[in-house]
């Protein structure tokens, strides 16, 4: 009987497990920046059920959450995101190519990428994106990626600047009238950054305004902002209860 518990235990674990599995399988990438190929991981698949991991309080997703997610070439060290990193063309390739040598680049060239900590990784690919990318959002986001890594890493210090870097880009985002469609998203990334620094009364003030916005992005149908709004009105709820009982 007891033996049969076990087995039935074990069963529905590993059907949970399958059901909530992601995916990767090998693929050869070629580097924009040097010509090597490299051996990199693809995603094979995930479900909507990433959206309800713990790192939605952070509000990242997987894969950002996985070594595999920033590819580096073995070679010459370019780094970058997986979708980023043969995405590079025109003056772009060339701004690179011209500079990589010129880069403080630290970290050391690895044949399985997934051997370098991601921390260093990132902290490569900054120096690329660095380069070109001007965007408040994606800077706002890398620096939520590199707190959350950092974490994990146990490099606590980097963490929390990481997240106070994340935290001004997103206020700064927030001045912006333009956004005022997204201050429901905006204010969740702020109460998040300041949750994560240790400053959870602000933290709370924060999600508290943001649960009297409404997610609207004018290119956006009515249904993808309803179910954004929901998305966002339930995590936002979910923090407060974390904040609020800590030891549930
Ligand atoms: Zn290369």
């Amino acid at each position: 009987m007891k033996k049969k518990t076990i087995l039935t235990g074990l069963l529905i674990f590993t059907f949970i497990g399958i059901l909530f599995a992601t995916t990767w399988y090998e693929t050869k990438v070629k580097c924009p920046v040097c010509k090597t190929k490299n051996t990199f991981q693809q995603i094979g698949s995930y479900g909507g059920y990433i959206y309800g991991w713990p790192s939605k309080y952070q509000y990242i997703y997987w894969p950002v959450t996985e070594t595999y997610s920033v590819y580096s070439c073995s070679n010459c060290r370019y780094s970058a995101f997986m979708w980023d990193f043969e995405d590079i063309s025109g003056d772009t390739l060339q701004l690179i190519k011209s500079a990589i040598d010129t880069l403080s680049i630290t970290m050391k060239a690895k044949k399985d990428y997934t051997k370098i900590p991601i921390s260093e990784k990132l902290e490569t690919a900054e120096l690329f994106y660095k380069l070109y990318q001007t965007d408040l959002d994606f800077w706002c986001r890398f620096h939520r990626i590199k707190g959350y890594h950092y974490e994990e890493e146990n490099i606590t210090s980097k963490a929390n600047a990481s997240r106070l870097i994340a935290l001004d880009i997103a206020d700064s985002i927030l001045t912006d009238t333009f956004n005022n469609y997204r201050k429901k998203e905006l204010l969740l990334i702020t109460g998040a950054m300041r949750h994560f620094t240790g400053q959870d009364s602000l933290a709370l003030i924060d999600f508290e305004n943001a649960k009297s916005f409404v997610y609207n992005d004018p290119k956006s149908d009515s249904s993808n902002n309803s179910g954004m709004n929901d998305y966002l009105d339930a995590l936002l709820v979910d923090y407060e209860n974390m904040i609020n009982n800590p030891e549930e």
